[in-house]
């Protein structure tokens, strides 16, 4: 039996913290998305804009329960803000895979991405025009998002969704308590 942190060697730190929050409620937590590639094919992934740059980080199989959710660790830089910002291809690769998703937050609260596309008008966003290319054609998403560039502001720039933490699970409704 090798532990989760062998199967597992790139996970960040949260993966890992998350992973382990998992384990605990008794579900089996494998490694997902790019874990599961050679080295040579996730270099070769990286030179893409392909939608398998963002599968989530893990696979959940619970106890008494066909299938699998898939589970994405989710970084919040500040949690003093009242919004989580979700990466609008992060959230385009969820909706490909036919799998219940979650993302779960630093403060180990869930989002659900059909907390996004059920609303007609988001929480908030980097700016329009990446919006209504997610809902329209969102493999024309640009890498950073044109208003970030004309605003010259910090960051990564990747067009990003908001959703208002008060829409956030607790981890408990999907995954149950501590076994
Ligand atoms: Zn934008």
């Amino acid at each position: 039996m090798t532990t989760f942190a062998q199967r597992m060697p790139l996970a960040s730190a949260l993966e890992q913290a998350v992973a382990g929050e998992l384990l605990a409620r008794g579900h089996t937590v494998e490694p997902f998305g790019q874990a599961l590639l050679a080295p040579s094919v996730r270099d070769g992934l990286r030179e893409t804009d392909s939608v398998l740059r963002w599968l989530p980080d893990l696979a959940v199989m619970t106890p008494g329960r066909r299938g699998l959710i898939l589970v994405d660790a989710k970084g919040c830089q500040t949690s003093s803000t009242p919004n989580h910002a979700i990466e609008l291809r992060s959230l385009y690769a969820t909706t490909l895979t036919g799998l219940p998703t979650f993302y779960v937050c630093q403060d180990r609260k869930l989002l659900s991405p059909l907390d996004v596309s059920d609303s007609s008008e988001p929480d908030g966003f980097c700016c329009r025009r990446c919006w209504d290319l997610f809902v329209l054609d969102p493999m024309q998403l640009p890498k950073r998002c044109p208003e970030h560039e004309r605003r010259q502001r910090r960051g990564s720039g990747t067009p990003y969704v908001l959703i208002k933490r008060a829409r956030c699970r607790p981890l408990a409704s999907v995954f149950g308590e501590v076994v």
